[in-house]
């Protein structure tokens, strides 16, 4: 008799519970890449042809995936179109092109060299965004190896039978055909929170759990499976009592879900009739559907450094002017707070040689780097000018320290409007700009800075580094990373006092504001925007619908009194357990993927 209730833990990518049947899938295990050696020019030339025809094979097939995606997938479809570009990156196919003809490799090996040297490129990526965009390299080289070895097996998932899908990992044309097919659920063992299949799968709302060792080895086709994508919980042949309870849990999480999503284009308003702002921030143009279809009221933060990383080159003036009209016009008549490039720190432009930091965090980042490379900020000030012609566009200046970068960073930008008025271009000439606060400095000079600005926003996630010295990409110390914490607490309600006296608005846009457990006590103390990712926008304007802002007060009055961390969250938590059972259990996990 097989062992009940096995429970094996990955990572939650996909919020739903589901119980089935296990459908375990094989066949994407690797290819054997042999070197053979090429001896005559004529053989280089065929391998050559070879090369490129696996190359238009593999476009024509991606090119038909593209074509043929059901709409309510529609707006991923810049991950195959990402695939298309992969495909033509120098980086691969010049590279393996190269490599046939100077070192006489068979099309494989090349292939199999170029993808390499990518590959460990990206492991010196620190941003885990960017470097999990490893796994669209991957699928390329799967794809285009497979046409050149011939034995490319493109699994179709059509299944007559309601299963849980169980791989190493689904590429994302495979994950797309679940749309309408009776897939309940899927657990991988590779990729992680941002991966594609998890993103798929939000939009599926399937239940999914990635990341999961040993998923295909543990277990069987035909085993009995719970899923639980809220917390990432797998449970292998569960006994009948605990069936039962994950039933019971499937349909409180999907009336949960149902009722948040009703609520998700209602104005965000307290009980007591105060009104609040609820935003999304995006790092690509693509985010802008997902941000209006979870209500979001503008965009918050618009994390610009994206494109630059994207393209191999410096962004042209037209190409950051086509990319920020784009999101300005979709987003009409809503807002749109475009933040000036924030490279350095944790995200470098390869085409641009600079000396190695030893500390980058504290290094040439954000506004510092703008202010030295003044021609790269102006190019990027003159597209944000030129696109606030076409909707309500704001600018944020990222990582300000000091009064004089503010004036140095408004100087720019009036040259910048000189130029573009002398050459008779529309703007909007009076642009509001606002400053980001997330320095230490900022916050103690809060009342000097805002005096200089329209607006000001709150990255807690930066502020919570160089505040309680916690590096937030670090995982041995991720458990110090505390955004109750006293001092970050003080450090809102000084910044939203300063705010006040100046009769500017004070907004937050870091992760701290996207997480339900936080809201009360940020409205408490006056945040008035909240800018998060778009997918935590319904739970997050729910918890403001439920509460007046004079109980926000009091919980913002009770934590400030506090003296530790541990008392503030023990306080926090059991008031949100006691007001918000129910988003207390699901909201969170819907909130924070
Ligand atoms: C922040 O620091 O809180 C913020 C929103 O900016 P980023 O996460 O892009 O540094
Ligand atoms: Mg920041």
């Amino acid at each position: 008799m097989s062992l009940k209730n096995i429970v094996l833990q990955g990572i939650p990518a996909s919020p739903g519970v589901i119980l089935g049947r296990a459908k375990v899938l094989r066949g994407r295990e690797g290819y054997q890449v042999s070197p053979r050696l090429l001896y005559t020019e004529e053989e280089v030339a065929q391998e050559l042809q070879r090369f490129r025809r696996a190359v238009d094979q593999t476009a024509e097939e991606l090119n038909s995936h593209l074509k043929d995606l059901p709409p309510e997938l529609k707006e991923h479809s810049h991950i195959l179109e990402t695939h298309l570009i992969i495909l033509r990156d120098p980086m691969l196919f010049q590279e393996t092109q190269r490599l046939i003809r100077e070192q006489q490799l068979n099309s494989e090996r090349a292939l199999y060299q170029a993808y390499h040297k990518v590959k460990e490129l990206f492991q010196n990526i620190k941003d885990p965004y960017i470097k999990a965009r490893i796994q669209d390299v991957d699928e390329v080289y799967r794809r285009l190896l497979g046409h050149l070895t011939g034995n490319y097996r493109s699994r179709t998932l059509s299944f007559t039978e309601p299963v849980i899908i169980i791989a190493k990992d689904l590429s994302p044309n495979e994950t797309t055909q679940m749309s309408g097919s009776p897939v309940l659920g899927f657990v991988t063992e590779r990729g992680g929170r941002t991966s594609h299949t998890a993103i798929i799968a939000q939009s599926l709302e399937i239940p999914a759990v990635v990341g999961l060792d040993n998923a295909t080895l543990e277990i069987a086709s035909g085993d009995p499976i719970i899923v639980d994508g809220l917390t990432g919980r797998i449970i292998l042949n569960p006994d009948g009592a605990t069936q039962k309870k994950y039933q019971a849990r499937q349909e409180e999480f999907e009336t949960f879900r149902a009722e948040v999503a009703q609520g998700s284009s209602l104005p965000a308003v307290t009980t007591d009739g105060h009104a609040n702002r609820v935003y999304a921030n995006i790092e690509l143009p693509e985010e802008v559907s997902l941000a209006l279809k979870y209500g979001a009221d503008g965009i918050g933060l618009y994390r610009t450094e994206f494109l630059y990383l994207r393209l191999r080159h410096l962004p042209k003036e037209e190409e950051l002017f086509e990319d920020y009209k784009q999101v300005v016009e979709a987003m009409a008549p809503r807002e749109v707070t475009i933040r000036t490039l924030d490279i350095g720190g944790d995200k470098f432009l390869s085409h641009l040689q600079y000396p190695a930091e030893m500390n980058p965090a504290l290094g040439l980042r954000a506004i510092r780097f703008c202010l030295k490379e003044q021609n790269i900020f102006r190019t990027q000030l003159k597209a944000i000018l030129r696109a606030s012609a076409y909707g309500k566009t704001r600018v944020i200046f990222p990582l300000i320290s000091s009064v004089r970068e503010i004036r140095e960073a408004r100087r720019l930008l009036e040259s910048v409007k000189a130029d573009l008025k002398s050459q008779g271009v529309a703007f909007n000439e009076s642009l509001p700009v606002g400053a980001m606060i997330e320095v230490p400095a900022a916050v103690t000079l809060a009342s000097l800075l805002a005096q200089e600005v329209d607006f000001f926003s709150i990255g807690t996630n930066d502020l919570i580094q160089y505040a309680l010295a916690i590096d937030r990409g670090n995982k041995q110390v991720a458990d110090m990373y505390q955004p109750l914490h006293p001092a970050v607490l003080r450090m809102i309600r000084d910044v939203v006092q300063a705010g006040r006296a100046a009769r500017i608005s004070v907004a937050m846009c870091g992760e701290m504001a996207g997480d339900p457990l936080y809201l009360p006590v940020l409205l408490g103390l006056g945040v008035e925007g909240l800018s998060m990712n778009a997918t935590a926008i319904p739970v997050v304007k729910r918890v403001i619908r439920m509460i007046s802002l004079e109980e926000a007060r009091e919980i913002a009055r009770q934590a400030l009194r506090k003296n530790t961390v541990e008392e503030i969250n023990d306080s926090v938590i059991k008031d949100m357990e006691r007001r918000f059972p129910e988003i207390f259990r699901f909201g969170r996990h819907l909130a924070t993927l």
